[in-house]
């Protein structure tokens, strides 16, 4: 038996949602990425197998299995369609904030439909103006007497259009930066709230990426979570947990292209031999193996870290190298894996030119990889280790 990171009742789930992902998502991956129409028979299939209650807790209708489980299953679909993969990580991070910040009550209204997939969220925070920079963020929510009433728009959002529950993030006080921020839950069908349009993209064309209106869309004072000025907090810790989310569908794409380079190289060849067998192509694979291992080391212990109990403050970095090296490793691999098809790679008849075209994404959404080494270095500095330094001349 091969030596397995995860254990026995881990790797049958593994091992479920890897049969799913290669039996029935593999074959529709490239129809997805030319139709640029959203897999709602992917959701379905998700949806009757339970995969949606891996992100769950049991009182909330899901399996209870934990996040590094919820990381592997992003991984395994990931491998055979980025599309699809995004789908369970944006349901993780459309729903962070409640599990995080919202009441019993409100944990109550909205889980359930979402561990089994009935209801799909999103999760609003960039805005025209304010990506990286999200205090800039103009939106607004003026407080009413039951309701708040949310003005402005939000750019750029993932499952705009298919998601019935929003996470939304607006000023309260427009006057202060991060302080003034506040998050809601905006159902779909308030009164006042529209998509506006979906943006054509480079990659994962299935996903809908949309713009948010917001014209006096007035929402119930009970769909506030946490207190008002708390919003950028709770950005800050869902993405905390949500970027490994991204780390694990970069993860899923490089080691996807390396299993197919690999298949390719053994069979193709030239000057008398598979090209698997020329030092050079054969250096590639071995690095692109090796820094799909190495990403999976830093993305599993995240995960071991959230399910033994590891406080936020820890999370935060970790979170970030996994995200800033899975995703890197995304873009390096795949691009590798063209080359090592050589102009097979650059037809849309082979995958890799879809994986690659799905990789560079996952170095911007969620932070962009340049975020995440602010973040590390900024993590670093309130690190004290002069005392590793000791005698050292
Ligand atoms: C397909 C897609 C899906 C997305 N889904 C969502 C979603 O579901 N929800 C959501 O809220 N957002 C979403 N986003 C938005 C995404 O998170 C932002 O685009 C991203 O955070 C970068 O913001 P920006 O585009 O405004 O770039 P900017 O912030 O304008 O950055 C431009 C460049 O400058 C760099 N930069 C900026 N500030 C600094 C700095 N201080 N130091 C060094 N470099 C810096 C950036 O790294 C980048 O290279 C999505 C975007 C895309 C394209």
């Amino acid at each position: 038996m091969p030596w397995e990171q995860l254990s026995d009742d881990q790797l049958e789930i593994r091992d479920l949602v890897r049969t799913i992902a290669r039996e029935r998502i593999a074959p529709r991956a490239a129809e997805i990425d030319a139709s640029h129409e959203f897999p709602w028979d992917v959701v379905e299939l998700f949806r009757e197998h339970g995969i949606f209650g891996l992100l769950f807790d049991e009182r909330h209708g899901g399996t209870g299995t934990g996040t590094l489980l919820a990381l592997v299953a992003i991984e395994e679909v990931s491998k055979v369609c980025a599309t699809s993969g995004l789908i369970l990580a944006v349901q993780e991070l459309g729903s962070l904030a409640v599990k995080l910040a919202g009441s019993e009550e409100q944990q109550a209204r909205f889980l359930p439909k979402l561990a089994s997939g009935e209801s799909l969220a999103a999760y609003a925070l960039t805005e025209a103006g304010s990506g990286s920079d999200s205090a800039a963020m103009r939106t607004t929510a003026r407080r009413g007497d039951d309701e708040y009433v949310l003005d402005g728009s939000k750019r750029f959002i993932t499952n705009a259009s298919v998601a019935s529950v929003y996470t939304v993030f607006a000023k309260t006080d427009p006057e202060a930066g991060h302080p003034g921020i506040s998050a809601f839950v905006v159902e779909a069908d308030t009164p006042g709230f529209e998509v506006a349009r979906l943006e054509p993209k480079m990659g994962i064309s299935g996903s809908t990426t949309g713009e948010l209106l917001f014209d006096d869309a007035r929402i119930p004072a009970a769909n506030l979570l946490g207190d008002e000025g708390e919003g950028f907090k709770i950005a800050m810790r869902v993405l905390d947990r949500s970027r490994p989310g991204v780390a694990a569908q970069g993860l899923g794409i490089a080691q996807g292209a390396t299993d197919y380079a690999l298949e390719y190289a053994r069979t193709r060849e030239t000057m008398g031999k598979p090209i698997a067998e020329h030092q050079l192509v054969a250096a590639k694979l071995a690095d692109m193996e090796t820094a799909c291992e190495a990403a999976r080391g830093l993305l599993y212990r995240f995960g071991r870290m959230v399910d033994e109990g590891a406080s936020e403050a820890e999370l935060t970095k970790a979170s970030a190298m996994a995200k800033l090296y899975c995703t890197d490793t995304a873009m390096w691999v795949t691009t590798e894996a063209v080359q090592v098809l050589g102009g097979y790679g650059y037809i849309k008849e082979y995958p890799v030119e879809r994986m690659m075209r799905d990789a560079k994404i996952t170095q911007i959404y969620e932070g962009t990889n340049e975020i995440q080494r602010l973040v590390i270095a900024r993590e670093m500095l309130k690190e004290s280790r002069a005392f590793l330094l000791a005698g050292v001349g």
